[in-house]
């Protein structure tokens, strides 16, 4: 009894010291007409994505800690910024045979990526992968100036199992967000001056109603605004936490 009471106190002490590194962790499982989708946030854009065995990465990026972390099979990237296109993290977790797609912009700089502009489409394994435009309609660092230009990054739709997932990437709540068709789970930015503030966010993903949207790349935005934003809407907002510590 008293050894159990050891082994059982031991454990406690170990799962409370390990609690804060786990708590950040907060991986959403999806169900497709495939098999389970696993999507992990890592660090404000950063996203694991695992499904069918194989392993994605969307913009792998510091500070995320790799080492642990499963290679890639895929890695997606949308736009040059050091918080979506981070070679040092790309190489890190590529192994024989990673892929990397990404707009061509970003294309240029990362030897080896496959380019895929805004409005096309590719297969990749069993998943399909569209790039949908993300940019900037009126921020940006001064007078006639945008923080990202229509044209160089990409949001994707990656479609699998039946299931289609949106990821923005750097952008306002532009035309070609709104119009978007039959999305289950929305990964949408916010954030100034970059991007959009919540209220906005909320209001394009309005117009494209997907079932869940989960708020990500949002440095310093009231979440509470986004949420309150799509009240009675009957969009799921599930919020997680980016930015563990
Ligand atoms: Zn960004």
């Amino acid at each position: 009894m008293r050894i159990l009471l050891v082994v059982l106190s031991c454990a406690f002490v170990v799962s409370m010291y390990s609690a804060p590194a786990r708590a950040a962790a907060q991986p959403q499982v999806f169900d497709t007409s495939a098999g389970p989708v696993k999507i992990t946030p890592l660090n404000h854009a950063s996203t694991l994505i695992e499904a069918g065995g194989k392993v994605i990465y969307l913009d792998p990026a510091k500070p995320v800690k790799f080492s642990g972390l499963p290679k890639a099979d895929l890695i997606l990237i949308t736009d040059i910024h050091g918080d979506h296109m981070d070679p040092d993290s790309v190489k890190e977790i590529s192994k024989a045979g990673t892929e990397v797609i990404s707009s061509p912009a970003v294309a240029q700089t990362v030897t080896a990526a496959k380019p895929i502009a805004n409005g096309e489409t590719k297969s990749w394994q069993a998943w399909t992968i569209e790039a949908i435009p993300a940019y900037n309609i009126k921020r940006g660092p001064s007078p006639g100036k945008l923080f990202h230009e229509k044209g160089r990054g990409n949001g994707y739709v990656l479609t699998y199992g039946g299931k289609r997932f949106y990821f923005s990437g750097d952008t306002e709540g532009v035309p070609e967000m709104r119009a978007l068709k039959n999305i289950d789970v929305a990964f949408v930015c916010m954030n100034l001056p970059y991007t959009m503030p919540p209220e906005e966010a909320a209001d394009a993903v309005k117009a494209f109603h997907p079932k869940i949207v989960i708020p990500y790349h949002y440095r310093g935005s009231d979440l509470a605004v986004f949420k309150k934003g799509l009240e009675g809407t009957g969009i799921e907002v599930r919020l997680l936490d980016w930015y563990p510590k």
